[in-house]
C-alpha cells in the first residue's frame, strides 16, 4: 500500500490556465481543437480514449459504471450538453442490470444508481449492522442522500444514519476505553483507520456538516474533541497516518494521509471557528504540494488528481490564487497521462481510481469555486 512519489517542480511560470482562458478551455473541450492558448482542454484527449475502450470499460463495468454515470452527469453540468446526459442515462441503465453489492457502497450502489434514475432510497436503510465509513457504509450513505436531495427533492433526513453512527462511535469508544481522549471511535476490519476514504477524518467531516446531526450540543460534546485527538495524531511533517498507532509518515492520498484528513479540518474550521484547525490544513496543503503526485497514477482515491482537490478545498475557504495555481500545476501533470511510468490501477477507467476521475477534475477546475471532490465534498 505505499507508493513511490516525486516532489512537483517549483513554479516555472509556463502554466498559463487563467480564469480568463476558462471559457475558451471549455471550448476546446467540447470541439476538441486547440483553439485556447493553452492548446486543447486536457480532459478531451482522456475523454476520446474513454470513448474508445468500450469493451475494457465494459470489463471493469460491475464497479466502474455508476461512478461513469456520475462524471457524464457533471460533465453536462460544467457544458450543459445533453448528450452527457444521455450517456450518464445509458452509464447507469447498465449498472442496474447488475447484481447488488453485498454492502451499502457508494461506487457500486445499485440504489444509488436508482438515485441517478431519480428515485429515493427507502428511510432507514443504513441503521442496521453497518460500518460507518465513507467508502463502503453510512457516511457514503450519507453523501448519496446529499446527492438526492440536491439533484431531486429535499426532504431526506439524514439524521437517523447520523444517531446510528453516533450510537456505533460511542460504544466502540467505551468498549476500546478511549473515550477520554476521544469520545467517538470507528474500526474499518479490525483497524482505526484515520483517512477519509475508510475513517475517522471522513466520517466525522459528514457529522459536521450543517443539520445532519440533531442537536448541536452533541456537535460540541462528541464530534469537537474526536476531531481533536485526530488533529493531535499529526506528524511532525504536517501528514497524518493511515491508522491511530501507525508511526510511518508514508501515504500522502485521499484516502490515507493528510490530503483526505484536510476536508475534516477547513469543516471543523468553518463549523467551530478555532483558527487552529485553518492552520492544521494549510499545512496539510503544504505536504500535499511537497509530496502529492504520486507514481500510484492519476486518480482520486490515491492519485495526483484526487490530492489535487485539496488545493481547490483550500482555495474555496481562503480565496488565495497559489491554491488554485497549485491545483493547476497538478492539472498540468495529469494532461500528460501515462507518460511518467505510474502504476496501472485495478479498475483504470473507474471513477475513484482511474480514468473518469482524472477527467472529473480536470473539467471541475472551469469553476472552481464550485469544484467538489465527487461522492465526498457536500
Ligand atoms: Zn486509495
Amino acid at each position: 500500500n505505499s507508493g513511490m512519489r516525486v516532489t512537483p517542480s517549483p513554479f516555472q511560470g509556463h502554466f498559463c490556465i487563467t480564469l480568463a482562458d476558462q471559457h475558451q478551455w471549455g471550448g476546446a473541450f467540447k470541439s476538441g481543437t486547440s483553439n485556447s492558448p493553452c492548446g486543447p482542454h486536457p480532459a478531451r484527449p482522456l475523454h476520446n480514449d474513454l470513448l474508445l475502450r468500450p469493451s475494457e470499460v465494459k470489463a471493469k463495468l460491475r464497479f466502474a459504471a455508476l461512478g461513469i454515470a456520475l462524471l457524464y452527469l457533471h460533465l453536462h453540468g460544467v457544458f450543459g450538453e445533453s448528450s452527457y446526459l444521455q450517456r450518464a442515462l445509458e452509464y447507469v441503465s447498465r449498472s442496474l442490470s447488475l447484481k447488488p453489492a453485498r454492502w451499502v457502497t457508494l461506487p457500486v450502489w445499485r440504489r444509488g444508481a436508482r438515485g441517478l434514475h431519480a428515485a429515493a432510497p427507502e428511510r432507514g436503510e443504513g441503521r442496521g449492522s453497518l460500518p460507518d465509513d465513507c467508502c463502503t457504509a453510512r457516511a457514503g450513505f450519507l453523501y448519496s442522500l446529499v446527492f438526492i436531495n440536491q439533484q431531486f427533492r429535499p426532504g431526506e433526513d439524514p439524521h437517523p444514519i447520523c444517531d446510528a453512527a453516533l450510537a456505533s462511535g460511542e460504544s466502540l469508544a467505551k468498549r476500546n476505553r478511549t473515550q477520554d481522549q476521544s469520545p467517538l471511535m470507528y474500526e474499518w476490519y479490525q483497524e482505526q483507520y484515520v483517512g477519509a476514504a475508510h475513517g475517522l477524518a471522513g466520517i466525522y467531516y459528514f457529522l459536521m456538516q450543517p443539520g445532519f446531526v440533531a442537536g448541536q450540543d452533541r456537535v460540541q460534546s462528541l464530534v469537537k474533541p474526536s476531531v481533536d485527538f485526530v488533529c493531535q495524531l499529526k506528524f511532525p511533517s504536517g501528514n497524518y497516518p493511515p491508522c491511530v498507532g501507525d508511526e510511518r509518515d508514508l501515504l500522502v492520498h485521499w484516502c490515507h494521509g493528510s490530503p483526505g484528513v484536510i476536508y475534516m479540518l477547513l469543516q471543523a474550521y468553518k463549523v467551530f471557528g478555532v483558527k487552529q484547525y485553518l492552520e492544521d490544513a494549510l499545512q496539510s496543503g503544504e505536504v500535499l504540494w511537497q509530496r502529492g503526485l504520486l507514481k500510484k497514477g492519476y486518480g482520486l482515491c490515491h492519485g495526483a488528481a484526487g490530492n489535487a482537490y485539496g488545493f481547490l478545498a483550500l482555495y474555496k475557504v481562503t480565496r488565495e490564487a497559489r491554491h488554485l495555481y497549485r491545483a493547476c500545476m497538478f492539472a498540468d501533470w495529469c494532461m500528460n497521462y501515462g507518460k511518467h511510468g505510474c502504476r496501472t490501477p485495478d479498475t483504470p477507467f473507474s471513477l475513484f481510481e482511474g480514468m473518469a476521475g482524472t477527467i472529473y477534475f480536470l473539467a471541475d477546475l472551469l469553476q472552481p469555486m464550485r469544484s467538489k471532490f465527487p461522492a465526498f465534498e457536500v
